[in-house]
């Protein structure tokens, strides 16, 4: 990993941080062992606020297209990220148990030294469907199952007609 970016999670809350930029999806290993193609970047913008209970939150937005592959017919398939998320700072781990336990919330533990692209390449992995596919009309299995239909619907006929010619 060639860049790094660490925070200070409450000191950016309090000082309502903001850090915005791209990454290069070469730069994001573990996420490109899920690519098919790692040429491209993503922008991200992470900002630290307080919600509307006070409690300190890192807001992150991660956007960009990437590469899957289709699990049916095993050919590319982009795919768009529009990641919104909100991830609420727990100051000790029995908070961070106590916000687990609520299904509404994303908890991490406050940190002094949080590496922000590994938390963005996290979300990112997180938020991906476990079994990409393409749309049925994309589908590049579609197409094939489709033809090999139409072979087969036609393969009846054939065999009739050679039965007929034997008789
Ligand atoms: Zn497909």
């Amino acid at each position: 990993m060639s860049d790094q970016l660490v925070i200070d999670t409450l000191h950016f809350v309090r000082n309502s941080g903001l850090l915005q930029g791209s990454i290069p999806l070469v730069n994001l290993e573990r996420l490109c062992s899920y690519l098919v193609s790692t040429s491209g970047e993503l922008t991200y913008l992470v900002a630290g606020q307080f919600d509307e209970y006070n409690r300190p939150i890192l807001k992150l937005s991660i956007n960009g297209s990437v590469d899957l592959n289709c699990q049916r017919c095993l050919e590319k398939m982009g795919y768009s990220l529009n990641l919104e998320t909100e991830l609420l700072l727990a100051r000790n781990e029995d908070e961070l148990s106590r916000y687990d336990e609520d299904i509404f919330v994303d908890a991490i533990q406050a940190s002094n030294e949080l590496d922000v692209l590994t938390l963005i390449e996290d979300e990112i992995i997180l938020s991906l469907p476990i079994s990409p596919r393409h749309q049925d009309v994309k589908c590049h299995l579609s197409i094939v199952t489709e033809a090999h239909m139409a072979a087969t619907r036609e393969h009846p006929f054939t065999v009739l007609a050679s039965l007929k010619r034997t008789h």
